[in-house]
């Protein structure tokens, strides 16, 4: 996506990183030097990778997840904020010669939260609008993708045997109704498919009720 924004609008795009209960963007960011990681703004924050699960605190080059302190932030300061982004550090010399640390992009989350097309997604999000809605089963799945550099999202949701015998056409207007509850309560569009009863495979915790076919 980067090299397709450089050449179609000629300039030199930069990764820029921020989390809205910090400052929103700017916390890190690459330079244009080297392009190879984000430059911590390590003189107004503290940033440590800890496991996720234990909350022991990796040493650098390690993957886990992104904590702050914050330095010099007044009225609303943060210690030790877990940030649920899954990430590197990197204190390697940058030939740019700024001495800051440099975080890796985001790989992922600690969490089971999506992010589509720019939207941040939970599954329990989705999960609410399929049980408001009758005739379905709480058994669903996501799917998310990636065409032409966009994101896609299908969800699954199984039926229940009185409403698959139905006709076609209702089952149609079911699909398009979830979908427009799911826009209109995410702000995401999502393709809904209707499955047969007992068709999708019973979640044995949540990570199962997910399949991520993007490859970042
Ligand atoms: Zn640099």
């Amino acid at each position: 996506m980067r090299q397709e924004i450089e050449k179609k609008l000629n300039l030199d795009a930069i990764d820029i990183y921020g989390l809205s209960e910090v400052m929103g963007p700017g916390v890190s960011v690459e330079c244009l030097e080297a392009k190879k990681g984000l430059h911590i703004f390590e003189d107004h924050f503290i940033p440590e990778i800890i496991h996720p699960n234990t909350g022991e605190v990796l040493p650098y080059g390690e993957s886990g997840e992104l904590v702050f302190t914050t330095i010099t932030k007044e009225a609303f300061p943060l210690l030790r904020y877990r940030t649920r982004d899954i990430t590197t550090l990197n204190p390697d010399p940058c030939i740019c010669g700024r001495t800051l640390v440099r975080m890796d992009k985001v790989r992922g989350r600690s969490d089971d939260m999506l992010i589509i097309r720019g939207v941040n997604v939970f599954p329990s999000q989705i999960e609410s609008v399929i049980m408001q809605t009758k005739g379905v089963e709480p058994h669903y799945q996501l799917i998310v993708d990636r065409k032409d550099n966009l994101d896609t999202l299908t969800v699954r949701v199984e039926i229940n045997e009185k409403l698959f015998s139905d006709e076609v056409k209702k089952l149609q207007e079911l699909e398009n109704r979830i979908s427009k509850d799911i826009k209109e309560t995410l702000g995401v569009s999502a393709k809904v498919q209707l499955a047969e009863p007992k068709s999708i495979a019973r979640s044995e915790g949540k990570a199962a009720r997910v399949i991520d076919n993007r490859k970042i």
